[in-house]
């Protein structure tokens, strides 16, 4: 009896002395966040996402982990059904999520999507041989022209901007639906004409696409930007790739298009202490954050609340009204 006794009270005493070390004040849950393409933004925003928040990861008792996606619409639904906790999405297919537009046409507004914060521009990029002929996108018609894999966001960007011009994707080109980094490879190859991308500047691809041996130019495309800024649709806006980043492009000014914000999503399911959490150490860990990369420089916490269909999470907008933003 006197063994057994003594053997509960070591035990307490074992779990008092765990329970006051620093690293088991909570058990750590993982968080994670939907990016896309390893050589994209995306990918680079998650991780200096996670890298900010897991700082804190003893605090708060989560630690963030990064996956490589297929991109907006992949990580959309992936959120909404529980797969991820948290995805980069273009700011236009969170539009078209939450009033069940494109992509969720016949699904129904997404009510369960939930927005955190809007980040950098994203530019939709068309890519081209020079050796194709193509100097705008009306040269389009009967090329082997990439729009984007299913999943990814800048697929309905590159049908929206084809739409403008009079083309049908289905009829008028030879669509392919490659993945940036492979459509890059195969352009270099000559074997396909274009490709479009929706994403910031400087990224892995586009500098990949514009360094081989091909010559390759960025298509200007500020007629369409203008259509579908003031006709179409009420998320793209008029934008500039700067030149300065693809210096063996065979541009020689920067190019204008349009294009939407990346922003940051959840659902419902997200806990209110979790979403307060991420926008609480995002907010103030900013000038670090802008650090991580070139596209994140302009950030501006006003603007970083606007762009943002689906509902504010309520665990960030508690964040938002203390802090004065709200
Ligand atoms: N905008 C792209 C998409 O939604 C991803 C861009 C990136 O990976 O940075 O699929």
């Amino acid at each position: 009896m006197k063994k057994f006794v003594l053997a509960i009270v070591l035990l307490f005493c074992f779990l008092f002395f765990m329970g006051n070390s620093p690293r088991a004040v909570h058990a750590e849950s993982t968080v994670t966040i939907g990016t896309g393409g390893v050589t994209g933004v995306f990918y680079q925003a998650g991780g200096a996402i996670a890298r900010i928040v897991n700082k804190k990861r003893h605090e708060y008792g989560i630690r963030c982990v990064v996956e490589s996606t297929d991109g907006s619409v992949y990580n959309i639904d992936a959120v909404i059904s529980g797969i991820l906790d948290f995805g980069l999405a273009q700011g236009d297919r969170q539009h078209q999520a939450a009033f069940g537009g494109a992509e969720w046409e016949g699904r129904g507004p997404q009510r369960d999507l939930r927005s955190m914060f809007s980040l950098y521009a994203e530019a939709c990029t068309l890519v081209a041989a020079v050796d194709s002929g193509i100097n705008t996108i009306a040269d389009m018609r009967g090329k082997r022209v990439n729009l984007g894999h299913p999943g990814s966001g800048h697929r309905q960007n590159s049908i929206d901007a084809l739409n403008a011009a009079g083309i049908d994707y289905k009829k008028d080109i030879i669509a392919k639906e490659l993945k940036p980094l492979e459509a890059s490879r195969l352009l270099k190859a000559g074997g396909i004409d274009a490709f479009f991308y929706t994403v910031g500047h400087p990224t892995g691809a586009i500098i990949d696409a514009t360094s081989g041996k091909k010559k390759v130019k960025i298509i200007p495309m500020p007629v369409i930007a203008k259509k579908l800024v003031n006709d179409v649709h009420p998320y793209y806006v008029k934008t500039k790739i700067p030149i300065k980043y693809y210096r063996n492009a065979a541009n020689d000014a920067d190019i204008e298009t349009f294009g939407v914000k990346a922003t940051l999503v959840t659902s419902v399911k997200a806990s209110n202490m979790l979403a307060y959490a991420i926008a609480k150490e995002i907010f103030e860990n900013m000038r670090q954050f802008k650090s991580l990369h070139v596209a994140f420089q302009g950030l501006d916490k006003t603007k970083m609340l606007e762009n943002m269909s689906a509902r504010i999470h309520p665990g960030a907008m508690r964040y938002y009204k203390e802090a004065g933003l709200k």
